[in-house]
């Protein structure tokens, strides 16, 4: 029987593997690379017109203020 010639044509995909890692992350590699993983903290900055703490660059949740002006006025119960 007379098989064309198929040396030129790329293999089919379903013969192909995955993309696959070369070889398995060491749990020390795996934990260093999470070691900076934790959330750290917010800082707060200090109100400059009403002295609560607040995030920065955030209208201060206390008093509505931001760069000395009002920005929101802040419901009070
Ligand atoms: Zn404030």
């Amino acid at each position: 029987v007379n098989f064309p010639d198929y040396s030129g044509y790329p293999v089919f995909q379903e013969f192909d593997m995955p993309p696959l890692p070369k070889r398995k992350v060491s749990s020390a590699r795996r934990d260093k690379r999470r070691a900076h993983d934790a959330l750290k903290v917010t800082h707060f900055v200090q109100c400059s017109n009403c002295g609560e703490m607040r995030l920065p660059h955030r209208v201060c949740p206390n008093c509505g203020h931001y760069q000395g002006k009002e920005i929101i006025e802040v419901k009070e119960d």
